[in-house]
């Protein structure tokens, strides 16, 4: 007697069950990308097979066939697709199929409702659930080398069960998708339309995808001279058999007769060879677009691609393309690391050989087909393949000239830039071999240019002749720094200065350090400008000038600043905090504070150390420069005046304040005065917040700071 059935029953992740609901009641026409889904995962699985059994050739005896499989049964409105991949586990399934969060869920739905096209699905992780466009039942019978045959089941909702296959045929390993048809989704059974959509979506995958078909065909059965009198007389019995009713063939070959039989056949319906293998002059477009279609779950054509060949030493063939643009999770640390699937003598080894090409590339998606390395590669040989390494540098090669050919076509690089230009600046960064070519592919708006991007080279045929180095300015936004106090000087001279406003410029830049033997120099760090030699009689004149006024800011202001100098690369704003040339600049210390998990430790080395530059021709600097010749350094309202035009001057200059609030209540203090508030009136304000350290709160309130005016 055998026990019971008995089925577990889970919940599903409250994403994917809202997922499912929304795909099952959508009203979406093209819903024929299912089957694309589905297969995409077949032969995923089927890779994940072959991929253990590189190491483990028995893994692969319980089923040596590899085959993707469609069964249309018409009578119980059911559509199968079986593999023989890797099959899942109890847990695969429960973990798979709907109880893990994925980021693509909730990505996906906000997508869509942002108006984006269900056939995107796959691009996000839940191309599985796509089979509810279709379906509103669902069998995934499943069977691991590992585990027993299980079978998973939903119909939507909030829940699926999972049990012990005690009643199917047994699968020798891999997995059959038992899809139960909605009524109106029944034309998925029929074997038109299904050749039809895999020859439109799933042409170029790589295993065999048969159709079982139904046919009727007719078989020449010989008769027996002794058994045509039987035969004969069977064949009343029999209906389907007829005689052969050819006049000729009666006469010559009486012996013959012609049998209908419905057989079932499988039709292999993705008969295509691999793409990378033909020639690149035979391949059209739309070719190309179908095979990146199939490698990469993208619905969207490619921007470019690169078919080439390397012949000699060492020969492979590879197909990479560019994507139109930026995955949703392009810099998520957790998924895979590359998109290039290895192959190796046209056999498929794996999409996870980290050691194929750089993190900086991960967005380039394509094949490799190398004929020298071996058929066997585990994980370790991948690791310190030499081979391996010697493609790796022509894949990086080859990218980059796929890149300036983009660059030619100001629109198309435009696009690739907008999606791929931090990942090209990630190379700058890391890629000290290709440093110098991908510098030239770097584009910045700037003060000459600030509508349209721009390149070094064009900056240095803007460059007057007296310019030395390159310069940029960092900051948070191109709004923050297109009014920063540190271009006026360099805006005087006729300098261009580029605006670079992405974190990763920072990195980049450290690394970079100059181009084509011109410097790069951020201005907001301490810089050596330019000057003619009036220029620098008249600033030595001014240092002197000037001298005391800097002495007397610096001991107000104390350790908050290393020091205090006359600037003459400020120009109408009195004053700007410049940071040193080898500490990090304003910018980088705020995109610092901004990580979560930043070693504190750094902080102490690398902190910008603050010059507080003054400029001699701003009004404000020579009034505070009398101010502090009759009232000396003691005086609140100097060390007032002095510590707001200190603040002032970090926020100008980029930095964030530690202590806003005692800025604000130097600030009120100004309005109170503009709008003649009694003191007395003011006192409370004053008091409820707190002063700087050199100001005690009340006598701030009552210091002379009606003399600003
Ligand atoms: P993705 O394919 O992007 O991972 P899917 O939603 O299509 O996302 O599939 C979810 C997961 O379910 C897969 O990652 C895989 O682990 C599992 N899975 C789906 N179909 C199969 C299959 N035919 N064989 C084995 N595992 C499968
Ligand atoms: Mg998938």
């Amino acid at each position: 007697m055998s026990a019971p059935v008995k089925s577990e029953s889970y919940e599903f992740q409250a994403e994917i069950s809202q997922l499912m609901s929304l795909i099952i009641n959508t009203v979406y026409s093209n819903k024929e990308i299912f089957l694309r889904e589905l297969i995409s995962n077949a032969s995923d699985a089927i890779d994940k097979i072959r991929y253990e059994a590189l190491s483990d050739p028995s893994k692969l005896e319980t089923e040596p066939e590899l085959f993707i499989r469609i069964t249309p049964k018409k009578e119980q409105k059911v559509l199968e697709i079986r593999d023989s991949g890797i099959g899942m586990t109890k847990a695969d399934l429960v973990n798979n199929l709907g109880t893990i969060a994925k980021s693509g869920t909730k990505a996906f739905m906000e997508a869509l409702s942002a108006g984006a096209d269900v056939s995107m699905i796959g691009q996000f992780g839940v191309g599985f659930y796509s089979l509810f466009l279709v379906a509103d039942r669902v069998q995934v019978i499943s069977k691991n080398n590992d585990d027993e045959q299980y079978i998973w089941e939903s119909s939507a909702g909030g829940k699926f069960t999972i049990t012990l296959d005690e009643e199917n045929e047994r699968i020798s390993r891999g997995t059959v998708l038992r899809l139960f048809l909605k009524d109106d989704q029944l034309e998925y059974l029929d074997e038109k339309r299904i050749k039809d959509v895999v020859k439109r979506h799933s042409e170029f995958v790589a295993y065999p995808i048969q159709l079982v078909v139904t046919k009727e065909i007719e078989k020449e059965v010989p008769v027996e001279e002794s058994e045509e009198k039987t035969e004969e007389e069977s064949d009343e019995k029999k209906p389907k058999i007829e005689e052969v009713d050819d006049e000729e063939d009666k006469k010559e070959e009486k012996k013959v007769k012609k049998v209908k039989e419905t057989v079932t056949e499988n039709e292999e319906l993705n008969k295509t060879k691999p793409l990378w293998t033909r020639n690149p002059a035979d391949i059209t477009k739309e070719e190309y677009a179908a095979f990146y279609k199939s490698i990469s779950n993208d619905w969207e054509d490619h921007l470019a691609v690169k078919h080439f060949s390397v012949e000699g030493q060492l020969e492979f063939r590879a197909i990479l393309f560019i994507p139109s643009r930026a995955p949703f999770d392009l810099f998520e640390t957790r998924k895979k690391k590359n998109n290039i699937k290895l192959y190796v003598r046209r056999v498929f080894i794996t999409d996870d050989a980290e050691e194929l090409i750089p993190e900086w590339l991960s967005f380039v998606k394509g094949v490799v087909d190398s004929e020298d390395l071996p058929l066997t590669l585990s994980r370790e040989m991948l690791q310190q393949n030499k081979i391996l390494k010697v493609i790796k540098k022509n894949i990086v090669k080859k990218l980059i000239e796929t890149f300036n050919e983009i660059a030619e076509d100001r629109e198309l690089f435009d696009k690739f830039y907008t999606a791929f230009g931090k990942n090209i600046k990630l190379g700058v960064h890391e890629d000290s071999t290709n440093r110098a070519a991908l510098a030239k592919l770097l584009r910045y708006n700037s003060t000459k240019s600030p509508e349209e991007l721009t390149s070094f080279q064009d900056y240095i045929t803007r460059m007057p002749a007296h310019q030395k180095n390159i310069y940029y300015i960092t900051g948070e936004s191109i709004k923050a720094v297109e009014k920063s106090p540190f271009l006026d000087a360099l805006k005087a001279k006729d300098f261009e200065v580029l605006y670079m406003v992405d974190p990763i410029d920072e990195y980049a830049m450290a690394q970079l350090k100059e181009f084509e033997d011109k410097k790069l120099v951020n201005i907001t760090k301490d810089f050596e400008l330019e000057e003619t030699e009036e220029e620098k009689k008249q600033r030595e004149e001014e240092i002197k000038e000037f001298e005391p006024l800097t002495k007397a800011l610096k001991e107000i202001l104390g350790d908050q600043v290393e020091k205090v100098v006359v600037s003459h690369k400020l120009i109408d704003a009195p004053a700007a905090i410049r940071t040193g040339q080898f500490g990090w600049s304003a910018n980088m210390e705020r995109i610092m504070k901004a990580q979560a998990l930043r070693d504190s430790s750094m902080s102490a080395y690398m902190a910008s150390k603050k010059t507080f530059e003054i400029s001699p021709k701003s009004p404000i600097i020579k009034e505070l420069k009398h101010k502090v010749e009759e009232d000396g350094t003691q005086d609140r309202t100097v060390r007032d005046l002095t510590t707001l035009l200190y603040e002032t001057a970090l926020l100008t200059s980029g930095f964030t304040l530690d202590e806003p609030n005692s800025f604000a209540s130097r600030i009120n203090r100004l309005i109170s005065l503009g709008l003649n508030i009694d003191e007395s009136e003011e006192a409370p304000v004053a008091a409820a917040a707190p002063a700087t350290e050199a100001v005690p709160a009340e006598a701030a309130a009552e210091s002379a700071m009606e003399e600003v005016d």
